[in-house]
Protein backbone atom coordinates (compact mmCIF):
# COMPACT_ATOMS: atom_id res chain seq x y z
CA UNK A 1 0.00 0.00 0.00
CA UNK A 2 2.62 1.96 0.75
CA UNK A 3 5.95 2.10 -0.85
CA UNK A 4 8.74 5.07 0.36
CA UNK A 5 11.94 4.97 -1.21
CA UNK A 6 14.71 7.36 0.03
CA UNK A 7 12.31 10.45 1.19
CA UNK A 8 13.93 13.57 2.88
CA UNK A 9 12.11 16.08 4.51
CA UNK A 10 13.97 19.52 5.04
CA UNK A 11 12.05 22.85 6.54
CA UNK A 12 13.66 26.09 5.74
CA UNK A 13 14.69 27.40 9.51
CA UNK A 14 15.84 31.44 9.59
CA UNK A 15 18.65 31.18 7.31
CA UNK A 16 19.30 27.45 7.73
CA UNK A 17 17.56 24.12 6.82
CA UNK A 18 16.78 21.64 9.11
CA UNK A 19 16.88 18.05 7.63
CA UNK A 20 14.63 16.54 9.47
CA UNK A 21 14.03 13.50 7.37
CA UNK A 22 16.69 12.01 5.58
CA UNK A 23 16.72 8.28 3.48
CA UNK A 24 13.52 6.88 4.89
CA UNK A 25 12.68 3.75 3.17
CA UNK A 26 9.59 2.41 3.80
CA UNK A 27 7.32 -0.41 2.85
CA UNK A 28 3.88 -1.19 4.80
CA UNK A 29 1.61 -4.13 2.82
CA UNK A 30 -2.16 -3.79 3.01
CA UNK A 31 -3.85 -4.89 6.00
CA UNK A 32 -0.49 -4.23 8.12
CA UNK A 33 -0.49 -3.06 11.69
CA UNK A 34 2.37 -0.53 11.94
CA UNK A 35 3.68 1.51 15.11
CA UNK A 36 6.45 4.21 14.96
CA UNK A 37 8.41 5.17 17.84
CA UNK A 38 11.36 7.32 18.37
CA UNK A 39 12.11 10.19 20.98
CA UNK A 40 10.20 13.80 20.81
CA UNK A 41 11.74 15.90 17.81
CA UNK A 42 13.14 13.09 16.22
CA UNK A 43 10.60 13.44 12.72
CA UNK A 44 7.40 10.77 13.59
CA UNK A 45 4.76 13.56 12.82
CA UNK A 46 7.04 14.82 10.18
CA UNK A 47 7.21 11.16 8.59
CA UNK A 48 3.31 10.69 9.01
CA UNK A 49 2.27 14.16 7.18
CA UNK A 50 3.95 12.94 4.28
CA UNK A 51 2.30 9.62 4.40
CA UNK A 52 -0.95 11.05 4.69
CA UNK A 53 -0.20 13.30 1.95
CA UNK A 54 -0.70 16.10 4.05
CA UNK A 55 2.71 17.85 3.60
CA UNK A 56 5.06 16.23 0.33
CA UNK A 57 8.87 14.56 0.74
CA UNK A 58 11.89 17.30 -0.07
CA UNK A 59 13.71 14.53 -1.68
CA UNK A 60 12.71 11.03 -2.79
CA UNK A 61 9.98 9.15 -3.64
CA UNK A 62 7.07 8.44 -2.05
CA UNK A 63 4.23 6.26 -4.26
CA UNK A 64 0.44 5.49 -2.08
CA UNK A 65 -2.24 2.74 -3.31
CA UNK A 66 0.02 2.57 -6.60
CA UNK A 67 0.25 6.55 -7.72
CA UNK A 68 3.19 8.40 -7.41
CA UNK A 69 2.11 10.89 -4.71
CA UNK A 70 5.31 13.35 -5.96
CA UNK A 71 3.53 13.71 -9.49
CA UNK A 72 0.13 14.43 -8.72
CA UNK A 73 -1.32 18.08 -8.56
CA UNK A 74 -2.52 19.66 -5.64
CA UNK A 75 -6.28 18.46 -6.44
CA UNK A 76 -5.78 15.12 -7.71
CA UNK A 77 -3.79 14.72 -4.19
CA UNK A 78 -6.77 15.54 -2.11
CA UNK A 79 -8.80 13.59 -3.59
CA UNK A 80 -6.32 10.51 -2.85
CA UNK A 81 -5.79 11.61 0.46
CA UNK A 82 -10.39 11.63 1.14
CA UNK A 83 -10.37 8.17 -0.42
CA UNK A 84 -7.77 6.30 0.98
CA UNK A 85 -6.99 8.05 4.56
CA UNK A 86 -8.69 8.10 7.91
CA UNK A 87 -6.38 10.46 10.67
CA UNK A 88 -6.91 10.50 14.30
CA UNK A 89 -5.02 12.75 16.23
CA UNK A 90 -4.20 12.98 19.87
CA UNK A 91 -6.13 16.02 20.60
CA UNK A 92 -8.63 15.15 18.87
CA UNK A 93 -9.59 18.13 16.40
CA UNK A 94 -13.26 17.90 17.39
CA UNK A 95 -15.10 20.52 16.29
CA UNK A 96 -16.53 22.08 19.82
CA UNK A 97 -20.07 23.41 18.61
CA UNK A 98 -21.13 20.34 16.52
CA UNK A 99 -22.54 17.42 18.62
CA UNK A 100 -21.05 13.79 18.08
CA UNK A 101 -23.18 12.99 15.53
CA UNK A 102 -22.77 16.16 13.14
CA UNK A 103 -18.62 15.66 13.61
CA UNK A 104 -18.97 12.35 12.38
CA UNK A 105 -20.84 13.68 8.94
CA UNK A 106 -17.91 16.77 8.53
CA UNK A 107 -15.89 14.17 6.40
CA UNK A 108 -19.05 13.14 4.22
CA UNK A 109 -20.32 16.94 3.59
CA UNK A 110 -17.19 16.90 0.80
CA UNK A 111 -17.93 13.10 -0.47
CA UNK A 112 -21.25 13.94 -2.49
CA UNK A 113 -23.36 11.69 -0.07
CA UNK A 114 -26.81 12.75 0.90
CA UNK A 115 -27.93 14.14 3.64
CA UNK A 116 -30.42 11.07 4.94
CA UNK A 117 -27.16 8.73 4.13
CA UNK A 118 -25.35 11.17 5.95
CA UNK A 119 -27.14 10.58 8.44
CA UNK A 120 -27.57 7.44 9.03
CA UNK A 121 -23.89 6.80 8.19
CA UNK A 122 -22.85 8.91 11.16
CA UNK A 123 -25.24 7.29 13.35
CA UNK A 124 -24.19 3.57 12.40
CA UNK A 125 -20.17 4.56 13.11
CA UNK A 126 -21.03 5.81 16.52
CA UNK A 127 -23.03 2.85 17.17
CA UNK A 128 -19.38 0.79 15.89
CA UNK A 129 -17.52 2.73 18.39
CA UNK A 130 -19.95 2.43 20.79
CA UNK A 131 -21.53 5.60 21.64
CA UNK A 132 -24.81 5.01 20.21
CA UNK A 133 -26.27 7.01 23.27
CA UNK A 134 -24.13 9.57 22.76
CA UNK A 135 -24.85 11.25 19.61
CA UNK A 136 -26.32 14.25 20.49
CA UNK A 137 -23.20 15.16 23.35
CA UNK A 138 -20.78 18.02 22.61
CA UNK A 139 -17.15 17.40 22.63
CA UNK A 140 -16.96 19.16 26.03
CA UNK A 141 -19.96 17.08 27.28
CA UNK A 142 -17.92 13.47 26.33
CA UNK A 143 -14.67 12.00 28.13
CA UNK A 144 -11.50 12.21 26.67
CA UNK A 145 -11.57 8.05 25.39
CA UNK A 146 -15.31 9.17 23.93
CA UNK A 147 -14.32 11.87 22.14
CA UNK A 148 -11.44 9.63 20.93
CA UNK A 149 -13.80 7.52 19.57
CA UNK A 150 -15.59 10.10 18.10
CA UNK A 151 -12.82 10.93 16.29
CA UNK A 152 -12.25 7.68 14.83
CA UNK A 153 -15.60 7.12 13.42
CA UNK A 154 -15.02 10.44 12.07
CA UNK A 155 -11.74 8.79 10.26
CA UNK A 156 -13.91 5.60 9.09
CA UNK A 157 -16.57 7.98 7.35
CA UNK A 158 -15.38 7.58 4.20
CA UNK A 159 -14.05 4.17 4.48
CA UNK A 160 -10.41 4.48 4.34
CA UNK A 161 -7.63 1.61 3.57
CA UNK A 162 -5.59 3.34 5.65
CA UNK A 163 -5.79 4.86 9.08
CA UNK A 164 -3.26 6.91 10.78
CA UNK A 165 -3.27 7.73 14.07
CA UNK A 166 -0.66 10.38 15.83
CA UNK A 167 -0.32 9.90 19.31
CA UNK A 168 -4.03 8.50 19.79
CA UNK A 169 -3.58 7.08 23.34
CA UNK A 170 -1.46 10.00 24.37
CA UNK A 171 -4.12 12.03 26.40
CA UNK A 172 -6.01 8.96 27.71
CA UNK A 173 -5.45 6.75 30.66
CA UNK A 174 -3.99 3.36 30.38
CA UNK A 175 -7.13 1.97 30.16
CA UNK A 176 -8.93 4.00 28.14
CA UNK A 177 -6.07 3.90 25.76
CA UNK A 178 -6.49 -0.22 25.94
CA UNK A 179 -10.06 0.22 24.64
CA UNK A 180 -8.78 2.60 21.85
CA UNK A 181 -6.50 -0.15 21.08
CA UNK A 182 -9.17 -2.77 21.10
CA UNK A 183 -11.29 -0.77 18.82
CA UNK A 184 -8.05 -0.07 16.35
CA UNK A 185 -7.53 -3.96 16.75
CA UNK A 186 -11.48 -4.91 15.33
CA UNK A 187 -10.61 -2.37 12.49
CA UNK A 188 -7.06 -4.46 11.52
CA UNK A 189 -8.89 -8.05 11.54
CA UNK A 190 -11.75 -6.26 9.05
CA UNK A 191 -8.41 -5.53 7.10
CA UNK A 192 -7.67 -1.91 7.53
CA UNK A 193 -4.10 -0.61 7.40
CA UNK A 194 -3.03 0.99 10.33
CA UNK A 195 -0.04 3.24 11.41
CA UNK A 196 0.29 4.77 14.92
CA UNK A 197 2.91 7.15 16.44
CA UNK A 198 3.30 6.69 20.20
CA UNK A 199 5.85 6.67 23.00
CA UNK A 200 4.03 4.03 24.42
CA UNK A 201 6.19 0.80 24.55
CA UNK A 202 2.77 -1.09 25.70
CA UNK A 203 0.93 0.97 22.80
CA UNK A 204 3.59 0.26 20.22
CA UNK A 205 3.55 -3.74 21.01
CA UNK A 206 0.11 -3.67 19.64
CA UNK A 207 1.05 -3.89 16.07
CA UNK A 208 2.63 -6.29 13.79
CA UNK A 209 5.91 -4.27 13.24
CA UNK A 210 7.41 -1.65 15.15
CA UNK A 211 9.99 0.72 13.30
CA UNK A 212 11.75 3.56 15.27
CA UNK A 213 13.28 7.07 14.10
CA UNK A 214 15.90 8.50 15.68
CA UNK A 215 17.37 11.78 14.52
CA UNK A 216 15.10 11.52 10.78
CA UNK A 217 16.40 8.48 10.22
CA UNK A 218 15.09 4.91 10.68
CA UNK A 219 16.81 2.95 13.20
P1 LIG B 1 6.98 14.50 19.14
O1 LIG B 1 7.20 13.12 19.67
O2 LIG B 1 7.42 15.54 20.13
O3 LIG B 1 5.62 14.74 18.57
P2 LIG B 1 8.04 14.18 16.44
O4 LIG B 1 8.96 13.02 16.31
O5 LIG B 1 6.64 14.01 15.97
O6 LIG B 1 8.08 14.69 17.95
P3 LIG B 1 8.21 16.24 14.42
O7 LIG B 1 6.98 16.99 14.73
O8 LIG B 1 8.19 15.37 13.23
O9 LIG B 1 8.72 15.41 15.69
O10 LIG B 1 9.38 17.30 14.26
C1 LIG B 1 10.70 16.91 13.96
C2 LIG B 1 11.63 18.13 13.96
O11 LIG B 1 11.28 18.97 12.86
C3 LIG B 1 11.49 18.98 15.20
O12 LIG B 1 12.78 19.36 15.63
C4 LIG B 1 10.71 20.20 14.75
O13 LIG B 1 11.10 21.36 15.43
C5 LIG B 1 11.05 20.30 13.29
N1 LIG B 1 9.90 20.81 12.50
C6 LIG B 1 8.70 20.22 12.33
N2 LIG B 1 7.90 20.94 11.53
C7 LIG B 1 8.60 22.04 11.19
C8 LIG B 1 8.32 23.20 10.39
N3 LIG B 1 7.16 23.34 9.76
N4 LIG B 1 9.29 24.13 10.27
C9 LIG B 1 10.49 23.99 10.89
N5 LIG B 1 10.81 22.93 11.65
C10 LIG B 1 9.89 21.96 11.81
MG1 LIG C 1 4.76 14.32 16.89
Amino acid sequence: LIDIQGVGKDFPYGSQILRVLQGIDLQVRPGEALSIMGPSGSGKSTLMNIIGCMDRPSRGRYRLADQDVDELAERDLCKVRNRTIGFVFQSFHLLPRLTAWRNVEIPMLYGGVSTEDRRERSKDLLERVGLGHRLHHRPNELSGGERQRVGIARALALEPALILADEPTGNLDQRTGKDILRLFSTLHREGKTIIVVTHDPDVARWADRIITIKDGRLV
